[in-house]
């Protein structure tokens, strides 16, 4: 299976990452594009393109732009983009402000509780800041976290949710619930949530139904409007390849135009925006919710990667080379010798982590938490270490290093490795697979 979109990105060598044990001028193997994609070339070339307008044309380039990119409405060169990878139409999406942000600026038009329907329903163990935020929201509404956020776990014994008991508690806590927020694909488990199914069922209890794309965006295909999905987050610098902390997004159903709203200039009509009406009057849909003019580098360099995209085809094909390479590593990772399998490990798991009296569970193992189901994940596989030794994780995390595998950490003994469809290579996950046998063979003495 060859990677046709990989000359497209810059690599880092061997060297550049520091790994020291294998030859320092060859690619490493990346697999943390779920964490911050790698630099597409024409993401650099365009950045670069407006460095030279700001600098040859300055202010003028709002409006009068060499090459046909006036900042003022830069952001109609990704929207469309993005409306292809989410399944949403242009006008349901705007490219804006950061994630975290957004995320609030969301909840705070979709979230509106009632004394009887005040609960909000989210996976446990949700990225910190959504936790965060959401625990936020509802104490500004003067509700308490642990009565008013509905966090569901795994059943025992089991590492990722299962659809029916989702759909079981939408059903049975679905009247007081206003809003469900789960994200997308889960960043520690890498499960791929059954975002259609959730959706439709919030929906049929009156609930208002949010998601958090940051790991599904570019990963896995979205059908956001036909889903019905009422408004949707991410941010771009993960599987998109942006740039570290680049410009966020947010998506609204078209059928939300009359909400309540936090206004700013950017969401007024750009017919009138210029001429400084006091009375704002809001861009129909999503764009109507921006405030500020966007970072133009941001914008340059996020389109730089949609251009990738688009040439390999969008979602469609990439899903195929997704699914392809990440049944590939799981192959390989299940043959290894210290491969336990989840349903095992999970038995043994809560008798080996830091337990020093079982010489049984001193050897390192690990199993894999995210689902086997190709529909239920996408470009990730999340790797559990356990052993007597609390470090074991760390250890082969740095050790896969020094052999130029780049993978990325979760506390407490995480390990997430994801072969992404736009660059990485069946080498890639043969070179994971090789060297964590090696590391682990090093640690199992
Ligand atoms: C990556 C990630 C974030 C990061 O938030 P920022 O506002 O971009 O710093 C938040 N939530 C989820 C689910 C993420 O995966």
């Amino acid at each position: 299976m060859d990677s046709p979109s990989r000359r497209h990105f810059i690599i880092p060598t061997n060297t550049d990452i520091g790994a020291s044990r294998v030859r320092g001028e060859e690619p490493c193997t990346y697999l943390c594009g779920n964490s911050l994609g790698l630099l597409p070339k024409p993401a650099e070339v365009l950045v670069q393109e407006e460095l030279r307008v700001w600098g040859s044309r300055a202010v003028q380039g709002h409006h009068d732009h060499p090459l046909g990119r006036e900042w003022v409405k830069i952001t109609d060169h990704v929207n469309p983009l993005l409306g292809d990878l989410l399944g949403a139409r242009e006008a349901e999406v705007a490219c804006m402000g950061t994630l975290t942000a957004n995320l609030h600026l969301m909840m705070n038009t979709f979230y509106r509780p009632t004394p009887d329907r005040y609960k909000l329903l989210c996976e446990g163990k949700a990225f910190p800041s959504d936790q965060y935020a959401f625990a936020s929201q509802v104490q500004l509404h003067g509700f308490k976290p642990e009565d008013a956020i509905i966090e569901m776990n795994p059943r025992q014994g089991e590492f990722t949710l299962r659809e029916e008991d989702i759909l079981e508690v939408i059903e049975k806590h679905g009247s007081s619930i206003t809003l469900v927020i789960f994200s997308g694909v889960q960043y520690y488990t890498g499960q791929w949530f059954p975002m259609q199914s959730i959706t439709k069922a919030a929906k049929a209890q009156g609930c208002i139904c949010g998601w958090d794309l940051a790991h599904a965006i570019g990963n896995v295909p979205l059908s956001l409007h036909d889903w019905d999905v009422d408004w949707a987050v991410w941010c771009s610098y993960k599987y998109l390849n942006s740039g570290p902390g680049n410009i966020a997004g947010l998506y609204v159903h078209e059928k939300w135009d009359e909400k309540p709203r936090y206004a700013g200039w950017w969401g007024h009509d750009p017919a009138t925006r210029f001429l400084m009406p006091p009375i704002f009057s809001p861009i129909r849909g999503a764009q109507g919710l921006q405030l500020s003019n966007p970072s133009v580098l941001g914008v340059a360099s996020l389109l730089g990667s949609l251009q990738v995209f688009k040439e390999a085809g969008m979602m469609g094909r990439l899903r195929e080379r997704s699914v392809e390479l990440t049944a590939h590593l799981e192959g390989l990772l299940t043959r290894s010798a210290y491969f336990v399998p989840p349903h095992e490990a999970a038995v043994k798991l809560p008798l080996c982590v830091g337990s020093t009296d079982s010489v049984q569970y001193r050897r390192p193992a690990f199993t894999i938490i995210t689902p086997t189901a190709a529909n239920s994940r996408g470009s990730q596989l999340s790797l559990l270490f356990f052993s007597s030794d609390t470090e074991l994780m760390q250890k082969v995390h740095e050790r896969l290093g020094s052999y130029g595998v780049m993978t990325d950490e979760r506390h407490p003994n995480v390990i997430r490795l994801a072969p992404t469809a736009l660059y990485n290579t069946i080498e890639d996950c043969e070179n994971a697979a090789k060297y964590l046998e090696e590391v682990l063979k090093e640690l199992d003495n």
